[in-house]
């Protein structure tokens, strides 16, 4: 095994339970970083969403489908009960460890995995295969060649690199001939060319609650409810991930991409109109705004941000402004930002039991395979599953190759 994350670690378990003898090769000074990380805003771990709607929240679903269909939600929160941690359904059908935190659990599964004789070497670098099909692993003593039977790889994508993955193993496995779609963002945010005045004043406040919608260059209509939150560069958070899959593909064909928004969920634009139309008097139009609908602070801040000064001189503008104001997106950020990956090895590269075709007895799992999903439980739960069934795999070519 090389890759001590989620998938790495659930195929090591399969591995152990089916009798072999597991070596995991981690180039950390500690395993599953990123899954404790998880861990610090909520380990939101799977989602109670009925199995015959899982499924259509990935990319590539057709591949996945079978592996989420045996350790789908159910199955993985009875896989945490069992390290005897609790789950609970938290708003919007997210499944969250009863402490939310990852630790405990990581803790647990790591003591079982032990037992069963799992043996872990920490800061082993992978750099490939020698010439006579050994790894190659860089440590602090220099390099270290180890010969294996099976291997299962689970490198992760290439997000938060300072936790240990961060796509190296693409050149590794393409010089193997390996097919590998380009590492993008996902789940990720954007970059806006907002002005000095609104940046200095909002970068870090929320907004909400707001309606974001955009139809993409396939005539596809994307809307979501929520919240996200202005920063330095532009815009981050839930409602921003939630829409960045597609909002990112339309930045790649047509440079930029515009997202609307409306600001006063709920509401009619023609009775915001009527509201607006009353007479101001001697107040400001940011008061009489907020006398009439409600609208202030960082909401009334982006209608100044995003629409022309001269639609200020026509209310019914200004109305419909907040019901659909239109906000440039320049950019994704980096990958190195992003909660996850999208791309990753090509899955004509694997059969169906995760084995890569031309490099037999090397299985793949996690995210460094090419699929995507938003977050609320979608990703863990698709590492822990892709985990298992490369494990498998590898179980099923040792018993062949003995
Ligand atoms: C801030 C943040 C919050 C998140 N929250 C959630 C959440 O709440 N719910 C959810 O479903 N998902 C969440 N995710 C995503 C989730 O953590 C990842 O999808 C998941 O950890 C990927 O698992 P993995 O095993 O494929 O890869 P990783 O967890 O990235 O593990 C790969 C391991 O391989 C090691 N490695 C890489 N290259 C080498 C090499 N050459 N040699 C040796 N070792 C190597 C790495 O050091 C790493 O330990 C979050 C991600 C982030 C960044």
């Amino acid at each position: 095994m090389i890759g001590g994350g989620p998938a790495g670690l659930m195929a090591a378990e399969v591995l152990l339970e089916g009798g072999a003898r597991v070596h995991l090769y981690e180039r950390m000074p500690s395993v599953a970083r990123k899954l404790l990380m998880a861990g610090k805003g909520g380990l939101n771990i799977t989602h109670a969403e009925a199995l015959d709607r899982f499924p259509s929240r990935y990319t590539n679903r057709e591949r996945l489908e079978p592996m989420l269909r045996e350790m789908g939600p159910q199955a993985l929160r009875s896989w945490v009960h069992g390290l005897g941690i609790d789950t609970f359904v938290g708003t919007s059908g997210r499944i969250f460890p009863h402490e939310m935190k990852a630790a405990p659990l990581l803790r647990a599964w790591l003591r079982r995995l032990r037992e069963s004789g799992l043996i872990v070497h920490v800061r082993h670098d992978w750099r490939g295969w020698t010439d006579d099909g050994a790894l190659r692993f860089a440590t602090a003593e220099g390099e270290k060649t180890r010969a294996h039977g099976a291997l299962v790889l689970a490198l992760g994508g290439g997000s938060w690199p300072q936790l240990g993955s961060d796509g190296g193993w693409v050149e590794t496995l393409e010089s193997r001939g390996l097919k590998v779609s380009p590492l993008r963002p996902a789940n990720c945010g954007f970059d806006v060319a907002w002005s000095e005045h609104f940046r200095t004043r909002h970068a870090g406040e929320p907004v909400k609650p707001v309606v974001a919608f955009f139809t993409d260059r396939a005539g596809v209509q994307h809307r979501r409810q929520g919240e996200f939150v202005v920063t330095d560069y532009g815009v981050e958070g839930s409602l921003i991930y939630a829409l960045s899959a597609a909002l990112r593909d339309e930045i790649a064909c047509g440079g930029s991409a515009t997202l609307k928004l409306d600001l006063a969920p709920g509401q009619n634009e023609a009775k915001l109109a009527g509201a607006l139309g009353h007479p101001r008097g001697s107040r400001s139009i940011s008061s009489h705004i907020q006398s009439r609908i409600g609208l202030k602070g960082v909401k009334t801040a982006l209608l100044r941000e995003a629409l022309p000064a001269t639609d200020f001189d026509d209310l019914a503008r200004v109305a419909a402004g907040v019901k659909a104001l239109p906000l440039r997106l320049c950019a994704p950020r980096p990958l190195s930002e992003a909660i996850s990956t999208a791309g990753g090895i090509a899955w004509d590269a694997l059969d169906e039991k995760l084995m890569l075709r031309n490099v037999p007895g090397v299985f793949c799992a996690g995210e460094m395979l090419d699929w995507e999903a938003p977050t609320g439980g979608y990703l863990l739960t698709a590492c822990f599953a892709l985990g298992r069934a490369a494990g498998r795999g590898a179980l099923e070519w040792l018993a062949h190759e003995a």
